[in-house]
């Protein structure tokens, strides 16, 4: 008989979380799950699941080292043993066995699994308690209140509230360091002609005996799944990213400001910290992560406008996503104002990278190689194409959970289906963020390698976003004029020549239906 079984997911994988307040190693039991299910919900990249599955049984080498027992459920590369591999049939067997009086788990990072939960306990008479993940600056309940009575959520002033609020680069009250909350207006430059020289990598962690093992076993179990284990370099224990968060800290931070939307063809991480992963699986967590850029604007290793562009994305949109989750599942998944059609689906070269357009072959030979693309090149390209191209949100969103290794239900519905799709009518970003090819050459040198004419709307060498950008344009006028902030843009479409109009619409839509390949 066991007091309380303690479930720690996938994505849990911290000694500190409130999962383990209270525990007692000789009446509570550990317990831990590698599941078909959650490997193939979404037709999860190899490399990812290699992302998940690797930390998860290094933690579970961790909890033994540190006097616990657990109870722990490998999969092997035997895909015959696949049978009632879900993750509640696992858990129902582990109810059986061990009678625990209670289950316990941290929230989990997506509903649909917290919905399983709750009907798992409930088949089986088991009392369940979620607790308070407090590795967030932001509870649901905090959100909750902040929410209250707000047509529009912006980001600027919740993001505001939350640094006063954890004395986050504050001078005094409201007063915060450098006396300006935001100082994006010095950031976002384009690199120049030359490129972005040689920018420091960050370290790479040769697979041990357990990351290789689980890459054998993800090769053949998941084999017809997309991309491949091999090359997989990421943190897989909490030593190593912390190592992997303090080569960000000395190496790349100074650059992060300037440099966060720019891309260059062939390069990989640029001055991004690539350290999503590490937060999203609880190695790091992400207070630790806003201490370390904090303090190292004061020992003067890097500017405040970069110290505070990163604070910035981790204290306001990285809470600010999993507010708008939690607030507003399960129907906020359901949402998709642009209408756009069921089965409209992310196009091949979203899986395998062969278009002709060089900023998606280059966006696409980082994510299939890395599981990984930086915030410009989901937002503004592979974003970009599919919004411009008409397909479904949600197929979108389940397409990112598939093919990136920081892909968790709370943080990519609401980066996907809402800011990047604008299927949420304008909750996460008050316009959408559409643009032609004209903004993609200005930051980068994709176009000059490029087959297409990032200027060119129509005609053979017509770059596909530009095309597409007009056509898009053109079929939401309606829902669009009555946003202020897409006026200019509405305008500009209505002075189109109504000549060159018809034959951006006729491209667009052949473009859209795959009879002209791009
Ligand atoms: P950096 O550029 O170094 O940024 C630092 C950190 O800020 C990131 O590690 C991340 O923790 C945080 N951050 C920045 N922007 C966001 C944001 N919009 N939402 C949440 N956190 C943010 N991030 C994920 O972690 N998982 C996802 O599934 C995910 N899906 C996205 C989908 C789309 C369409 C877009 C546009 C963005 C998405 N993001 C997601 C946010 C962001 O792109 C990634 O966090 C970032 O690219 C990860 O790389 P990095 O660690 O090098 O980030
Ligand atoms: Fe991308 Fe268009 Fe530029 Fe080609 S021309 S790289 S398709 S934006």
């Amino acid at each position: 008989m066991t007091r309380n079984l303690v479930l720690i997911l996938g994505d849990q994988l911290s000694l500190q979380s409130s999962a383990w307040d209270g525990f007692d190693a000789e009446i509570d039991r550990v317990w831990m799950a590698e599941n078909d299910e959650e490997a193939t919900h979404v037709w999860s990249h190899q490399y990812r699941l290699v992302a998940f599955f690797s930390p998860m049984r290094h933690f579970r080498d961790a909890v033994v080292k540190a006097g616990f027992t657990i109870d722990y459920h490998e999969l092997t590369d035997n895909p015959r043993k696949a049978k009632g591999c879900s993750f509640s049939s696992i858990l129902s067997a582990s109810i059986t066995e061990h009678l625990p009086e209670k289950i316990v788990v941290l929230q989990p990072g997506d509903y649909r699994v917290q919905e399983s939960l709750v009907a798992c306990c409930r088949d089986r008479g088991v009392p369940l308690e979620i607790r308070e993940d407090r590795d967030f600056y932001c509870t649901s309940q905090r959100f909750a209140e902040w929410a209250k009575g707000r047509k529009s959520m912006v980001l600027e002033s919740f993001y505001h509230v939350m640094r006063a609020e954890h004395d986050v680069l504050m001078e005094r009250k409201n007063e915060p360091v450098g006396g300006q909350w935001n100082f994006d207006k010095d950031n976002r430059k384009k690199f120049p002609k030359s490129g972005p020289g040689d920018v420091p990598s960050p370290p790479k962690f040769e697979p041990d005996t357990i990351t290789r093992e689980v890459m054998r076993m993800v090769a053949k179990r998941f084999a017809k799944h997309p991309g491949s284990p091999e090359g997989f370099d990421l943190p897989v224990t909490r030593e190593q990213a912390v190592i992997y968060l303090n080569d960000f800290v000395h190496y790349r931070l100074a650059k992060f400001g300037d440099y966060q939307d720019a891309m260059w063809e062939g390069t990989r991480f640029l001055y991004h910290s690539r350290l999503s992963n590490a937060m999203n699986l609880h190695l790091l967590s992400a207070k630790e992560v806003v201490e370390a850029v904090v303090n190292a604007y004061f020992a003067g290793l890097a500017p405040l406008g970069a110290v505070e562009g990163f604070v910035r994305q981790v204290i306001g949109w990285r809470e600010y996503v999993r507010g708008i989750y939690w607030h507003h599942m399960p129907e906020y998944q359901t949402r998709n104002s642009l209408d756009c059609n069921i089965d409209e689906d992310v196009p091949s070269f979203f899986w395998d990278g062969k278009t002709e357009m060089a900023c998606v072959r280059d966006s696409m030979r980082l994510l299939i190689n890395t599981s990984y693309a930086h915030h410009i090149q989901r937002l503004m390209v592979l974003g970009l194409y599919s919004q411009l191209s008409g397909v479904h949100p949600y197929a979108f969103h389940n397409w990112h959970m598939a093919m990136y290794a920081d892909a968790i239900d709370w943080v990519s519905l609401p980066n996907t289906l809402g800011m990047s799709q604008h299927g949420d009518a304008g909750l996460m970003a008050t316009k959408p963020y559409c643009a032609s090819g004209n903004y993609i050459d200005g930051m980068s040198n994709y176009c000059g390698k490029c087959k297409y004419k990032p200027r060119q709307a129509t005609g053979d060498d017509a770059c596909p976003f530009t095309t597409m950008y007009w056509d898009f344009l053109d079929r939401h006028q309606a829902t669009f004029k009555k946003n202020t902030r897409m006026l200019l843009q509405i305008k500009n479409v209505e002075r189109k020549d109504s000549a060159e109009m018809e034959a951006i619409r006729i491209r667009a839509k052949k473009i859209r239906d795959g009879k002209i390949k791009v």
